[in-house]
């Protein structure tokens, strides 16, 4: 995600982010794998939502686990200037109440900590655990990534889903104003909305394909499926929507507009979805979802990503928004550097935005040469702020409370890695890096990645350790400043000479 004020600050052109979702049958079983099964009634008049979820699981801990409940962290007043710029100074708070709270059928005693629930689990239950929760809630009014206006829900972050536990521990980081706050694994989706009629739907499922029930007078009733899925996105609309459909391979992509949005511009957003499901599809890995669901809701999020589909605010529907065919191709970009390859996007959101901003750039380097290029320089400029931020002790490498303001996270997780991907493009070429960026995503495809995931990456095919390198762009640690540059030349050399790595050229000698 990224803030439109930032964008226009940060100069010319923009940023953003977020896309729907079925796996792969190529991936075989996944016997451990996750399944939320949802159940609820939407009233768009009273803004409520209510209903149940049921989390079934294979607990990474015997003694209890947690489940993120981001709704709540709208149900009390936040200040400073961030939130401001996040959720706007005009807002009502929500309601959130969640009740009967059961494991395995039995009512627990949960401990509640901020919007992070503690359930205790026992040895003696049986496997998997069915943890089942009932909550009603009155949506909140922002400009953020779950509130409504007058034509649209949209509902980001909204159903509980399970914290992480890796080497590293719990994550149970609260909701932070800056980036996006949230840690996922990926997971099997049933929901089930119930809707009045007149209003239509858009989610990470592929909606097309979703069973309708009709029985009941008045309303109607969609069963989403969404397999092997980072989380779970929900936007309703009224019948002032309409969308634009183009499939792309396997996956039909559909644009989301209301009436009063400019026609134009709602053409030139779908174009950029489709190309750059087309460029993504040939130099990374083909998308495994079916459906691409590109949405306008209301607010100020500017583009925010989920798998399989993407929030973009009114302002990219207005005539001639320069800034939204940018902000399309990045959030499509997250399909693949966020969705498909997930990660830490708390404490390593370098992974996440920093590659999704580079494959934008070699997008319009490959398809609009000059906004590309202006681009490029625009981040090769932001991105080697060196002095400012040693001084101030910021890198694109920390967690997302320390960085102060928006643009040092800016310039730090989006300017500087793909500053870095772009010092490794001119000196491997495009056609190596993409080669080994296929080989990053197809090894961490629908799991996690991490820091150590892409120095593994980098190291083996450079063929020598990337270590120093990293620490220079990540940590922005200076004492490898010139131990990076002389790896990187080192690249340099042995893609000119041989067109292979290091590690080859060492073995021929
Ligand atoms: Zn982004």
């Amino acid at each position: 995600m990224r803030k439109w004020l930032i964008v226009l600050v940060s100069t010319v052109l923009s940023l953003s982010l977020s896309f729907p979702a079925v796996a792969n049958e190529k991936e075989g079983p996944r016997p451990e794998q996750t399944l939320y099964k949802a159940d609820v009634h939407i009233d768009p008049k009273k803004k409520q939502v209510e209903g149940s979820v049921e989390i079934q699981f294979w607990p990474k801990d015997a003694s209890h686990a947690y489940v993120h409940v981001y709704p709540l962290a709208f149900t009390k007043e936040h200040k400073g200037e961030l939130w401001d710029e996040l959720l706007g100074k005009e807002v009502e708070l929500g309601t959130y109440d969640e009740n009967r709270i059961l494991v395995q059928g039995k009512p627990v005693a949960v401990k509640r900590t901020g919007n992070v629930i503690e359930v205790p689990l026992s040895e003696e239950q049986s496997r998997p655990i069915v943890l089942s929760m009932d909550f009603t809630m009155t949506l909140p009014q922002n400009e953020g990534r779950m509130s409504y206006d007058e034509h649209a829900i949209w509902l980001g972050n909204w159903l509980p889903i399970l914290a992480v536990k890796d080497q590293r521990g719990w994550h149970l980081d609260p909701y932070e104003p800056i980036g996006d706050p949230f840690f996922s694994e990926n997971a099997d989706y049933q929901v089930n909305v119930t809707l009045p009629d007149g209003y239509q739907l858009a989610s990470t499922a592929t909606d097309q394909a979703a069973i309708v029930d009709h029985s009941t007078p008045g309303q109607r009733e969609f069963q989403l499926d969404a397999i092997n899925v980072r989380d779970f996105a929900l936007v309703i609309m009224d019948s002032t929507y309409h969308f634009k459909e183009t499939k792309v391979g396997n996956t039909e992509v559909r644009t989301w507009y209301r009436n009063g949005d400019s026609e134009e511009q709602a053409s030139r957003n779908h174009t950029a979805a489709v190309e750059a499901l087309q460029y993504f599809n040939s130099q990374f890995e083909t998308y495994p979802y079916t459906e691409y669901d590109v949405v306008r809701v209301g607010g100020s999020i500017n583009g925010m990503e989920y798998p399989s589909i993407v929030f973009l605010d009114g302002r990219h529907y207005l005539p001639n928004g320069d800034n939204a065919f940018v902000t399309v191709v990045h959030e499509t970009a997250h399909q693949w550097f966020y969705s498909l390859i997930g990660n830490n996007q708390v404490d390593e959101a370098w992974l996440d935005e920093g590659f999704a901003e580079y494959a934008t750039l070699a997008f319009l380097a490959a398809k609009y040469p000059k906004v590309g290029a202006d681009r490029v320089l625009r981040r090769l400029k932001q991105g080697t702020i060196t002095p400012y931020y040693v001084q101030e002790h910021l890198r694109p490498g920390q967690t997302l409370h320390a960085f102060p303001d928006n643009e040092s996270y800016s310039d730090l997780v989006y300017s500087r890695t793909s500053s870095m991907l772009w010092m490794l493009r001119e000196a491997w070429g495009e056609e190596r890096l993409h080669e080994v960026l296929r080989h990053y995503v197809s090894t961490n495809r629908f799991g996690i990645a991490n820091a150590a995931s892409w120095k593994a990456t980098l190291s083996e095919a450079a063929g020598e350790d990337a270590g120093a390198f990293l620490s220079y762009w990540i940590n922005l640690d200076m004492s490898k400043q010139e131990e990076a540059a002389i790896w990187l030349e080192k690249l340099r050399q042995n893609q000119k000479n041989h067109g292979h790595p290091m590690e080859k050229e060492k073995a021929e000698k």
